[in-house]
């Protein structure tokens, strides 16, 4: 029995899986409404209700300056660096600093338990949520699991838990939830360690993906998108292989990314305490964002397990976006030979450091606008961030 004082929640129920989500096509499955906190779900989903300049203010104290450049490409930030482990954990997406922040949160008892993502037994893409209370459980989650995940369906086992810190590890649409919802969960301290995230697909889309681009679908363990214009997969065997983005074919993939990130505007995951990606970074190296105080706390504990670099930026990014318009509207796949000299050329001379990452927001932003223009245009008003409008404005789009 409830109460008409107790939270709202408490009267609600979870969905099953598999039955549509409020969101409908644009859900991008974090997992809110698999749990009874989907009573607040019109006003979390970063699909229903785009907040993220009002979950700014209360996440890090102040709105994103969009007058600084930097703050309006990467959020509020105190510092931005790239950085990399000393001794990178073998098998992690890049060197291991999520998975090692994480560690090192549980092992000093900042937190109790840590919000992250295992593999299902049978699958090694297939996303198991989970609530790590040991650095062994974290070390299983590391390593992207390259598909939408329900990473908030572990929200009811918090107050079952009766655990009272927290960190949770999530991409841009389940940390905008997460946010939404924070003051219901009965944390004393949450910490959000964020990572960008762009084109994501369910686990059909990821199949469809390997299958077009890879040699080897079967074997690829691990893959990336890089700073080098090259996606990199590793094989089962330690092999790896490289497709240039320019020879991805587009035709094939156009309707593979999930409609939700086909209609994302957070690829730099803007509510997370600190956020560890790879694109503002020379290549190799990983790019940290420290958004607040609490990040900085999450960053210190790792310090001496890092070497670190000052952001740069080269290049100039605005001709090749501009271009990539009209070329992805189209569909437009290079032969293989050209797609490799195009990588090389491109490797040589285009965009790096800070002006690779506003290249590949650029990209995104103007194809997702043009998405959600043609798709959701009722909706494109409220779900276009004013930051993301400011950005995409610097380009001719077609109608
Ligand atoms: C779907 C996805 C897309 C990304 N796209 C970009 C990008 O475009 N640009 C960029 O700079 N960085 C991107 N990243 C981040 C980048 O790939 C690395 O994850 C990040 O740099 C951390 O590397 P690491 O070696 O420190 O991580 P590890 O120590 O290997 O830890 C990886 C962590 O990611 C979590 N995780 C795995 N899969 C998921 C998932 N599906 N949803 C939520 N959390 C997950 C795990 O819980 C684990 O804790 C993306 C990450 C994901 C998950």
């Amino acid at each position: 029995m409830t109460t008409a004082s107790e939270p709202r929640h408490l009267k609600a129920k979870g969905l099953k899986r598999g039955v549509p989500r409020p969101a409908k096509a644009l859900c991008s499955d974090c997992g809110l409404c698999d749990t009874h906190y989907i009573a607040y779900v019109k006003d979390a989903c970063a699909f229903l209700h785009q907040q993220i300049a009002e979950l700014e203010a209360r996440a890090h104290s102040r709105r994103r300056d969009l007058d600084n450049e930097d703050e309006l490409y990467f959020g509020v930030h105190q510092e931005m660096m790239a950085a990399r482990k000393i001794e990178p954990i073998a098998g992690a997406q890049w060197t291991g600093i999520v998975s090692t922040i994480a560690c090192q949160m549980l092992e000093t008892g900042l937190v109790e338990g840590v919000v992250c993502v295992q593999n299902t037994p049978e699958d090694r893409f297939g996303p198991m949520p989970v609530i790590a209370r040991t650095p062994e459980e974290v070390l299983a989650a590391k390593v992207n699991k390259p598909t939408l995940s329900p990473n908030l369906s572990i929200l009811e086992q918090i107050a079952q838990s009766g655990m009272k810190r927290l960190l949770a590890i999530g991409v841009g649409c389940q940390i905008q939830a997460l946010r939404a919802v924070e003051k219901e969960l009965g944390l004393e301290k949450l910490y959000v360690l964020g990572t960008p995230c762009v084109d994501n697909v369910t686990r059909d889309g990821l199949q469809k993906f390997l299958e077009t681009t890879s040699r080897s679908p079967e074997t690829v363990v691990h893959y990336e998108f890089m700073q080098d214009f090259r996606v990199h997969f590793k094989h089962e065997d330690g092999s790896a292989e490289t497709v240039p983005f320019f020879g991805l074919k587009t035709n094939k993939l156009k309707d593979v990314f999930a409609p939700s990130c086909m209609s994302c505007f957070d690829y730099v995951n803007s509510l997370a305490d600190l956020v560890v990606g790879y694109m503002g970074a020379p290549f190799g190296w990983q790019w940290l964002v420290v958004r607040n105080d609490t990040g900085r706390e999450m960053l210190n504990l790792v310090q001496d397990q890092i070497e670190t670099q000052a952001v740069m930026s080269k290049g100039d990014r605005k001709a090749a976006v501009q271009q990539s318009i009209p070329a992805y509207d189209k569909g437009v796949t290079l032969p293989m030979w050209a797609a490799q000299l195009m990588g090389v050329v491109i490797e040589r001379i285009g965009p790096k450091g800070l002006e690779y990452a506003r290249f590949s927001i650029d990209s995104h932003f103007t194809r997702n606008y043009l998405y959600t223009q043609r798709n959701y245009p009722d909706k494109l008003a409220a779900h276009v961030p004013d930051f993301a409008q400011r950005i995409v404005e610097q380009y001719d789009l077609p109608e």
